[in-house]
């Protein structure tokens, strides 16, 4: 990768978000430019056309996933999938005395929304541990999990350590007590194939502009039967079926859940994205960077300063701590040299806790990261140290 005036850059901040291939830039340019119109309501050639090209996105990012077009509803991003949920499934079927589990690892995302949830309707909230080596501890979720709970909610990949879930086990701890799984997909999506069916999750929320398309749209999917009996989000246009003063009827579907003009040409970029990715090979992405994690896992863990965060089979992501160096000033030095990370407590406050530090240094790994770029980020670790006056 280069920057504009062609100096070598190393993005190692993919977590955050994915720079975007062509193909999906030119896919956005052209549904903003000569093909664009909106969608749903114009009797005119264009917009007819612009309406198939929006279903046509809907079906092929709920298939990218092993999901139906009827299961998948577009939303702002993930952040707001997860939302949708609380405020739709979780305010209409929670109530005082459920009990919701989520884990220690969880995005800031994937709490919020159910604490605020949880205190509208009077239900609890439980934490899962982590093991050891920070995976999601499901024998604890096990022994934890009662009748109570309705919803486990959990991150499929953690953003901060990379820590893979075992969808399917929890999915069946879940299912034992008559819960429902939400998977926040945000970091499984763009790194490894995902089928919502193997998965056996309820929900599973993901980001576009985490899978190499824009930003301002990710996507809900949700079991068809689970979608039919949630109430309404946002009342407004395209929502609608019937609007009369005495009462008004909702559209059925995903639409229900999409009032207002919706993000015509981001799902039209989100969908090129799921191309993109899907003729690459989700699989052959997952080898790519699990080459890369292996490396520096193997490198960094040998330095004797230096904390690993997560197991070493960690998806794409990896978050260490070199002893007195703060990763602020890390990331501050590693920029000189063009070597972009992100330091931070990464939307994940309960984990550093949890971790004992106040934030973490995290290189993450996208389909186009190199090897030149680890190399890059060791060389800007070693110059960090002579700053700091470690040899
Ligand atoms: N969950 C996880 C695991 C994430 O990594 C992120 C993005 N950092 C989110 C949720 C929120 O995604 P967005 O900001 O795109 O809604």
């Amino acid at each position: 990768m280069v920057t504009a005036d062609g100096t070598p850059w190393h993005y190692l901040d993919t977590a955050a978000t994915a720079q975007k291939p062509r193909a999906v830039i030119d896919a956005m340019a052209r549904a903003l430019g000569d093909n664009y119109a909106t969608v749903h309501r114009g009797v005119y050639t264009r917009s007819a056309e612009m309406t198939l090209a929006y279903e046509a996105a809907r079906r092929t990012v709920a298939h990218f996933i092993g999901g139906h077009e009827d299961e998948l509803v577009f939303t702002r991003g993930a952040t707001e999938a997860i939302n949708l949920v609380a405020q739709t499934w979780g305010r209409a079927t929670l109530k005082p005395g459920d009990r919701i589990l989520l884990s220690q690892a969880e995005h800031h995302s994937n709490i919020v929304p159910w604490q605020m949830v949880a205190a509208e309707v009077g239900a609890q909230i439980d934490v899962c541990p982590l093991t050891h080596d920070h995976r999601i501890d499901l024998d604890a979720a096990e022994a934890m999990l009662t009748e109570a709970h309705k919803l486990v909610a959990l991150g499929h990949v953690s953003n901060v350590t990379g820590a893979l879930l075992d969808a399917p086990r929890a999915a069946a701890i879940a299912h034992k007590v008559g819960a429902k799984l939400l998977l926040d997909g945000c970091q499984s999506a763009p790194h490894m194939g995902v089928d919502v069916e193997a998965l056996a999750c309820d929900f599973y929320v993901f980001s576009a502009h985490k899978l190499y398309g824009p930003t301002g749209i990710g996507a809900l999917w949700a079991k068809a039967e689970l979608l039919a009996g949630m109430p309404p989000y946002q009342g407004g246009g395209a929502m609608i079926d019937r609007v009369t003063f005495a009462q008004t009827t909702y559209a059925s579907g995903p639409q229900r859940f999409e009032a207002g003009t919706p993000a015509i040409t981001e799902a039209i970029a989100f969908a090129a994205a799921a191309d993109y990715v899907r003729n690459l090979g989700p699989h052959n992405i997952h080898a790519h960077e699990q080459g890369l994690v292996a490396r520096l896992r193997r490198e960094l863990g040998a330095m004797n300063d230096v904390t690993l965060f997560g197991p070493d089979d960690s998806a794409g992501i990896v978050s260490f701590a070199i002893d007195d160096i703060h990763p602020h000033d890390l990331g501050t030095i590693l920029d000189e040299s063009n070597v972009a990370i992100r330091a931070g407590h990464h939307c994940a406050q309960p984990l550093m806790d949890y971790l004992g530090v106040p934030a973490t240094a995290r290189a993450s790994f996208g389909l186009y990261s190199s090897e030149a770029d680890v190399d890059a980020l060791l060389a800007g670790i070693a110059r960090t140290r002579k700053i700091f006056g470690r040899g």
